[in-house]
């Protein structure tokens, strides 16, 4: 039995993403014995934040990093550095930033929920948010205009929440920080190059540990030294109420370490959803195929299509049965609306497709 069965909680098959709301990541055994061992003992916290951000560092070919508990956290954080820098009385201010440079830009098509919403997680950390444009068109010029004297950062979401059209590319945005001396930084959360934000010269950037890195419930932010400095300072300010523990970091920074070792296991994902596909195409009224992910990433999905007409039931109501079940399978549905759901292989645990094609034909048998 499961720990969350042994709570009386349903046991989940999570066939929908690296999603926060049923749990972001199953860990590696090594992992999770980092974890444990981290919990079982003690440690100099401040000693600890200063070997993570080498450690950080040398994973990211940054400067400098600092753990957090979240990518959330990293954006309230990095905030609240860039307006205080490693001002103590000011690090104890925040968030009231009142009279100092504390206006964050944003292009209005990142102003995004991820699960919460962007813009709070700025004004958490004291800033001001600043939105530039409409929800699917920002030129440039609505970037450059709104720089003041009371400009603080250039925020840029690179993310599958984000809308992908009539936004300013990262290039762009960076070149007008760049020319106005504003630091930028790139909400990286779930994306899967640790490297090349850096690398193509962004101030800072914010990763999740428990998306793509398929670590603990944690996340890190990394970037220029005096900024990363001033971030892991923001724990005796509003860091506080989101800190990392050491077990937390413990299993980040192990995370980080295998992450480079991890294969890309695109062929296996291809495998398994042909299997998913072939056995659920014997049900007329579904047409299944194998999809990329739309935002680029080496995730190869099963799409299904649901033809209520010849099954009997909706992709909507298929899905509902799917999710209220027990076990309880979460499927992706963004496309739900027009009769497509997928399935994602990466939080499948082995066998789990095969449970998947047999629940949904039993339901559809069923009606
Ligand atoms: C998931 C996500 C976050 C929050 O990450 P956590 O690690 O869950 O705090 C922030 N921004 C974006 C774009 C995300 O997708």
């Amino acid at each position: 039995m499961s720990i969350f069965e042994s709570f009386g909680l349903r046991k989940v098959i999570n066939a929908s993403g690296k999603m926060t709301a049923l749990g972001a990541s199953a860990v590696s055994n090594e992992v999770a014995e980092a974890l444990k061992q981290a919990s079982q003992d003690y440690v100099d916290i401040e000693e600890m934040m200063e070997y993570s951000g080498k450690a950080i560092a040398e994973y990211t070919g940054a400067e400098d990093g600092c753990p957090t508990c979240g990518a959330a956290a990293g954006i309230a954080i990095s905030t609240a550095a860039i307006i205080t820098g490693k001002n103590l009385t000011l690090i104890e201010r925040m968030p009231d930033s009142e009279g100092l440079r504390n206006e964050i830009i944003i292009q209005k098509g990142h102003q995004v929920h991820f699960g919460a919403n962007i813009g709070q997680m700025v004004r958490i950390g004291g800033g001001k948010v600043i939105e530039v444009g409409s929800a699917n068109k920002v030129e440039a010029d609505h970037i450059e205009q709104a720089i003041t004297d009371k400009t603080a950062a250039l925020l840029y979401v690179k993310s599958h929440h984000a809308v992908q059209k009539g936004m300013q590319t990262i290039e762009t945005m960076m070149n007008i920080a760049q020319k106005h001396n504003i630091p930028f930084i790139i909400d990286a959360a779930a994306e899967e190059d640790f490297k090349m934000y850096i690398k193509i010269g962004a101030d800072i950037v914010i990763y999740s540990g428990g998306k793509a890195l398929e670590g603990p419930t944690s996340g890190f932010i990394c970037g220029k030294k005096e900024l990363m400095e001033a971030c892991r300072k923001q724990y005796k300010g509003i860091g506080r109420p989101m800190k990392v523990g050491k077990e937390g970091v413990a299993g980040l920074l192990t995370a980080l370490k295998q992450y480079a070792s991890l294969e890309d296991n695109a062929e296996d994902q291809i495998e398994r959803m042909t299997q998913l596909n072939q056995s659920l195409e014997e049900v007329e009224g579904l047409t299944c195929s194998i999809k990329q992910d739309e935002a680029g990433r080496a995730i190869y999905r099963a799409q299904i299509e649901v033809n209520a007409d010849k099954t009997g039931m909706s992709a909507q109501e298929l899905l509902n049965r799917l999710e209220t079940g027990n076990p309880a399978i979460f499927l992706r549905h963004h496309y739900v609306n027009i009769g497509i759901l997928s399935v994602d292989p990466r939080p499948l645990l082995k066998g789990q497709e095969a449970i998947i094609a047999n629940t949904i034909k039993s339901i559809l048998r069923e009606g």
